[in-house]
């Protein structure tokens, strides 16, 4: 369970970029975040790590309040928590596998990784989320050579090999046409069903949020205007 209670951020020079939010994400939901640009979407996903710190009210994890974690509890809960961006990410020089190994620096000693000595348990992990984006027959690629839809499945694999128990997708199709667009949102749906990760996901185009989404909330000002099906939402979010 994922708590916003009158959750609140001003940044400094006093944009108030969440604003009294209340709500309550269950274990395994699968909730779209919809609002215009500047609405808030990203400041909300990134206060459930910590990225953003509220300046008013609480986010809770789980049993943690990630206000109140230290410099462990904080890297702790970012081990638990997947993120999927807007641009990829990727490191574009290196192998699909290598990036994906990226997910695994949580697991794995530093020393370990920086002579990239990772185990078998992290390659077979890493392997079984690239076949969860069914694109395990480009591990040995330059990510580069990839189009767009395949570099965000690899982002989502990179994510996945964190074995997150919370997976944070910031605009993850904003980068893409329609039709990849929707292969995406694809996967990020059935591996919401397949494993259970609790998922939020941030987006603009409404068509997209209401095909996809379980719960869809509807931010404007930092404030919720929509808590619902995506089926019931109108123009109006
Ligand atoms: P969205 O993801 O819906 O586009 P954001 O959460 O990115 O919205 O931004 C909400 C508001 O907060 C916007 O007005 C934005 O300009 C402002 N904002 C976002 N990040 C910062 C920051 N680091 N410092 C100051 N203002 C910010
Ligand atoms: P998005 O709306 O897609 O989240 P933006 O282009 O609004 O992205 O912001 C990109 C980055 O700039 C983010 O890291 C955000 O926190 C930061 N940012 C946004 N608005 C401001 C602002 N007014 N002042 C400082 N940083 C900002």
């Amino acid at each position: 369970m994922i708590t916003f209670d009158d959750a609140t951020v001003v940044y400094p020079g006093g944009v108030r970029a969440l604003d009294g939010l209340s709500l309550e994400i269950p274990e395994g939901e699968f909730v779209v975040i919809v609002g215009l640009s500047g609405a808030g979407k990203s400041t909300m996903i990134r206060t459930v790590n910590g990225l953003v710190p509220v300046t008013g009210g609480s986010v809770t994890v789980g049993d943690r309040r990630v206000d109140q974690l230290g410099r462990a509890g904080t890297r702790q809960l970012r081990a638990e928590v997947g993120m999927i961006f807007q641009a990829f990410n990727l490191v574009e020089r290196t192998s699909v596998l290598n990036n994906v190994l990226m997910g695994r620096l949580h697991h794995v000693p530093l020393w370990r990784s920086t002579l990239g000595l990772y185990g078998r348990e992290d390659v077979e992990i890493a392997m079984q989320s690239l076949e969860l984006v069914e694109i395990v027959e480009k591990a040995y690629v330059r990510a580069s050579n990839l189009s767009g839809g395949q570099q965000q499945r690899v982002g989502i694999a990179r994510a996945l090999a964190q074995e997150p128990t919370v997976l944070l997708a910031d605009e993850p199709v904003a980068s893409l046409d329609p039709p990849t667009s929707h292969v995406v949102m694809k996967y990020l749906q059935e591996i919401n069903r397949r494993l259970g990760i609790t998922t939020l996901v941030n987006l603009h185009f409404l068509d997209l949020a209401r095909k996809y989404a379980d719960r869809l909330i509807g931010l404007r000002e930092g404030q919720l205007v929509f808590d619902g099906p995506g089926s019931e939402a109108t123009e109006e979010v």
